[in-house]
């Protein structure tokens, strides 16, 4: 896999220090409260596990599968729900736990949905944030792993026709593999 990624964004050693500091504010924010992590499949999953090994809370997860994106790497606008939560969420507090924001109509969407079952709370953890690609204005995300530039990632989680998600760190991939 290695031989397909043009340049390496964000190493191994980087994403630990970042999921750490992601997991001890979270923890300091959380404490004493009954705290329901989220993670939105697939792209959340390979974050999603660390990131829960780094809060000292009691705490429960769950998932919801979307689909915003079909095999290609361009946002169709269309959110729809695969899976919901097995759980309910009424009076709990919701972390919403995203790989990356990009347009940030997942985000949005999962946010009203969300809210009109009576979350006590709802915030967003996300790894990776695209604030230049930005097309929802005022979007709340409380918790950024980092910010990336303009350019399709993968690895960590991500990936581009279901492929790389297992790459250890955060790449770019080369033209040739998408063109
Ligand atoms: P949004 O609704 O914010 O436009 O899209 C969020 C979703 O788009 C992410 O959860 C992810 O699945 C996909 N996505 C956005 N940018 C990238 C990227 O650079 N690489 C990959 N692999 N997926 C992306």
């Amino acid at each position: 896999m290695d031989n397909d990624i043009l340049k390496v964004l964000i190493s191994e050693e980087e994403i630990h220090k970042i999921v750490h500091r992601l997991g001890k504010e979270i923890e300091e924010d959380y404490r004493g409260k009954d705290l329901v992590v989220v993670g939105i499949l697939r792209g959340s999953v390979v974050f999603m596990t660390d990131l829960i090994r780094e809060i000292d809370l009691h705490l429960d997860i769950d998932f919801m599968d979307v689909s915003s994106y079909g095999d290609g790497m361009e946002s169709t606008g269309i959110v729809k729900i695969l899976k919901d939560l097995e759980e309910s969420i009424k009076g709990r507090h919701v972390l919403i736990v995203e790989d990356i924001v990009d347009t940030g109509r997942t985000v949005k969407h999962l946010q009203g949905l969300l809210e009109y079952r009576e979350a006590a709370s709802i915030e967003v953890c996300t790894f990776l944030d695209k604030p230049t690609r930005r097309e929802i204005s005022g979007l709340e995300v409380k918790y950024v792993g980092t910010e990336v530039p303009n350019e399709f990632v993968v690895g960590y989680g991500l990936d581009f026709s279901q492929k790389y998600r297992n790459l250890p760190y955060v790449g770019i991939l080369k033209p040739e593999i998408y063109e």
